[in-house]
């Protein structure tokens, strides 16, 4: 048996209904059971009774997984997919399996903002002499924002008019180094919105990564230092995150830390407080002010089409709130895809690990986008901002949604 936090009880939840499979992305690339939902229950059940070792071949087919959670969506028995995977992948680190190197650099990286800014640094330069396309990580990456662009968010951004509340924002680690415009756009409507916006100092990264890449112990290390923080710097009464990847994290710290006596009733309170920004401005608080100042776009903006991140819709279950925001735009035209909540093929460390795989999820989507008449691809997250980036060709667009929303209140997009 392994020293595998694996929880046997979670895989026996399965049916084998099999309502899964056809959703899957690596079972639609690759037609084969053990690349599916079910199949890769099934080979967790076996090795957690001794029947099947952890050994390389089973290591490639969970690693092959996207952990997008779209099987979750569908199942019926409730099986939490993506806390299975998370916990399996670290059990094949604690018997000695490897991250690939330029994993393990990334995530190293990850909560050393100052090494990470460093390293965003040369690879602008890479950029700009045209040497970042010859390593296939970099060549996923949108163009580095100069270092002027690349800061840090003040600690403390005042509420307009009336002060309604107090938030805080989730920086996170690489989001200000790639789209600090985005995290700008959304201080900025929340203070519209008549809240103070903290951006709580220092500066943390959320473990998402770390626990979907099987560093469980960096990630529980990383949501007790963010429950430390709240206690040290007082409790808000909401974190607000523009990452749906970050935001779906954090809002199941209560899962990550159930096993820690000192933290976990804490990470249920922490756990509780985070939203993602749709649905914060959303809400009755945030949305009467908002809608107020909303005015049309610019005529080349529209069609819309809005893409849910697979943290936002299936690990969160977030749809309603990003399209009620965007069709709150005046005079705005939505567009819908035809499969919104197929994955676009970013998925955490899947473009890097899979470049290949990864690109050929994306060309679905873009056929998709293509179909629509679309001029601008609205998402919610981070990682699918670069992935569509990276095809959206101009004069067709990327917009995060709080960027959509500021461009509306601000007729100017954000920067
Ligand atoms: S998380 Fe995504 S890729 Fe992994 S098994 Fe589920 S649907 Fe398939
Ligand atoms: S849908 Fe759920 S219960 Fe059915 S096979 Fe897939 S994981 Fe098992």
């Amino acid at each position: 048996m392994s020293q595998a936090p694996v929880k046997l009880p979670s895989t026996l939840d399965c049916i084998t209904c099999g309502l899964c499979i056809p959703s899957c992305p690596t079972w639609q690339l690759t037609g084969r059971e053990s690349q599916s939902p079910r199949g890769r229950v099934h080979l967790m059940r076996a090795h957690e009774e001794d029947r099947l070792p952890l050994d390389g071949d089973l290591v490639d087919e969970l690693e092959d997984c996207l952990v997008c959670r779209r099987c979750e969506s569908v199942c019926p028995a409730g099986v939490s997919f993506g806390a299975l995977m998370e916990d399996m992948r670290e059990s094949a680190i604690a018997e000695g399996f490897k991250l690939p190197r330029k994993v393990n650099l990334l995530l190293g990286q990850l909560n050393k903002p100052r090494r990470l800014s460093m390293a965003m640094g040369g690879v602008r330069l890479l950029q700009r002499i045209g040497l970042s396309k010859l390593d296939s990580a970099m060549a996923g990456l949108p163009p580095i924002p100069p270092a002027s662009e690349r800061k840090a968010l003040p600690e403390w951004s005042r509420a307009e008019g009336t002060k309604q509340g107090e938030v805080w924002i989730l920086e996170g680690c690489v989001m200000p180094e790639l789209y600090g415009r985005v995290n700008r756009a959304a201080v900025r409507l929340l203070q519209k919105a008549g809240f103070d916006v903290r951006a709580p100092k220092p500066k943390l990264c959320c473990g998402a990564m770390h626990a979907h890449g099987g560093q469980g112990h960096e990630a529980r290390k990383l949501a007790r230092a963010w429950i430390d923080l709240a206690e040290d710097l007082g409790w808000p009464e909401a974190i607000v995150s523009t990452s749906a990847g970050c935001g779906a994290h954090m809002h199941e710290f209560d899962r990550v830390l159930a096993d820690d006596s000192e933290y976990a009733q804490r990470a249920v309170r922490f756990a509780a407080l985070v939203q993602d920004a749709s649905v914060f401005l959303r809400s009755d608080r945030a949305f009467e002010l908002i809608s107020s100042q909303l005015k049309p776009l610019p005529g080349d903006f529209q069609p819309v089409a809005y893409d849910d991140p697979c943290h936002l819709c299936h690990a969160q279950g977030v749809r309603e709130e990003p399209r009620s925001l965007v069709d709150s735009i005046p005079d705005l035209v939505r567009v819908d895809l035809n499969d919104p909540e197929a994955c676009c093929g970013s998925a955490g460390l899947y473009s890097v690990m899979h470049p290949e795989e990864s690109a050929k999820l994306l060309e679905g989507k873009l056929q998709d986008f293509d179909n629509t008449g679309a001029q601008t691809l609205v998402t919610a997250n981070p990682g699918c901002q670069m992935q569509w980036t990276g095809g959206v060709r101009a004069p067709k667009r990327v917009l995060h949604l709080v960027e959509l929303l500021a461009l509306s209140v601000e007729s100017k997009l954000p920067t």
